[in-house]
């Protein structure tokens, strides 16, 4: 049987997972669960699938969780905690920065770790990658495009020449970022069904540059390797292409619930609760590439994966900071790549850094984004 913790169990991938544990069935235990803030949620998460130990972060919310039975732990401690303790897997569906220290112990405790914390990989994947390494410990994606790409790999690792990563391209495909765009319009995402911050950044293309930063620290492929390919269906999640010219692809309905059994269970596959494809139904397939002068975000992120060391970190909190002022109207869609540019512009680099120095890098980037936002709204 597997023991398993969900961090950032009340999100979007949180939820999900829940549900594809109870799916899953007796050989999988919940034994950890941890959220921000969302107590009332985490009431009910407690009532269905009883952990031994709950996390909440934020110490405020903490407070008023009443519970009897259950080991209450706050703050990054806590998360640490967690993830050293029963656990043999630990999902780590957190948002933000905050989720390399539980990603680092349960490597270190030789633990799979399956990640959907796009920064953890984003602004400290080489960290990651080097201490999974050292000691033993799994990273296995959740991401949609990555899940394929490992489910691709598997087969063939070392004769892979590109990788193909497919991109919805988002609701402004067509028109691009523009000006006049709404935070309202800009949540509401054709395909998936997700977190406000992944939402914005999917508009902006943004998501799909993380991801080519994500694709580089997990697969140790060179950004060049790296393609999008904008495929508005999201039928095909991403492609490898290997050495002799054959190209594979994983198929299947947008469905996140897919990937995240497949990282808790690989390499067995099970039923799962994703509704079979049917191609016939589906019709077309369509492919373009991505427009880089519509949406600049993109290029920023191979600039900032080629110049490496603390700009990856940068330009995942810059963005951060950018998302959350244009969800408050400080700032307009096309304002996000300009600011995160001049933000890269000013940044010093320091390479092969060590964990302080990205987290330096990351609260300077937010410092100077906050700025910037501050400054055009004068
Ligand atoms: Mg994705």
């Amino acid at each position: 049987m597997h023991k398993v913790a969900v961090l950032g169990s009340t999100g979007s991938i949180g939820t999900l997972t829940l549900e594809v544990l109870s799916h899953l069935g007796q050989d999988y235990k919940v034994v950890a669960l941890s959220i921000h803030k969302n107590v009332k949620l985490l009431q009910k998460q407690i009532e269905e699938y009883s952990p031994e130990v709950v996390c909440i972060t934020d110490e405020l919310s903490a407070r008023s969780l009443h519970i009897r039975g259950t080991k209450l732990l706050t703050g990054r401690e806590g998360l640490v905690e967690i993830a050293k303790g029963e656990a043999d897997i630990v999902v780590n569906a957190l948002v933000g920065a905050e989720g390399i220290y539980p990603t680092l112990s349960a490597l270190q405790s030789k633990k799979r770790v399956c990640i959907a914390n796009k920064e953890t990989l984003v602004s400290f994947g080489e960290i990651v990658m080097n201490t999974a390494r050292k000691y033993g410990g799994e990273i296995v994606p959740i991401d949609s495009e990555h899940s394929a790409i490992h489910q691709c790999i598997c087969i063939s690792r070392d004769e892979v020449v590109e990788i193909i990563l497919t991109a919805s391209g988002g609701p402004f495909r067509v028109s691009g970022i523009k000006k006049y765009i709404t935070p309202e319009e800009t949540l509401a995402h054709p395909v998936w069904k997700m977190g406000k911050k992944v939402t914005v950044d999917s508009a902006t293309l943004m998501n799909k540059g993380l991801e080519v930063i994500e694709a580089v620290r997990l697969f140790s492929v060179p950004p060049e390797s790296i393609s999008v390919l904008i495929h508005p269906q999201s039928i095909i999640h991403s492609l490898v292409r290997f050495r002799d010219g054959a190209i594979l692809a994983q198929l299947s309905l947008p469905d996140m619930r897919l990937p995240i059994q497949y990282a808790l269970t690989y390499p067995k596959r099970t039923p799962s609760l994703v509704k079979p494809l049917d191609l016939a139904k589906v019709h077309l397939l369509e492919f373009d590439l991505p427009d880089k002068e519509k949406f600049p975000c993109l290029s920023l992120a191979y600039k900032a994966v080629s110049i490496g060391g603390t700009m990856p970190a940068v330009l995942s909190a810059s963005d951060e900071v950018c998302v959350r002022s244009f969800l408050k109207r400080k700032i307009t869609l096309p304002d996000i790549p300009e600011i995160i540019q001049k933000v890269m512009n000013k940044h010093r680099v320091i390479e092969n850094p060590v964990l302080q120095e990205i987290e330096e890098a990351d609260k300077w980037a937010r410092r100077e984004t906050s700025e910037l936002v501050r400054l055009l709204n004068l």
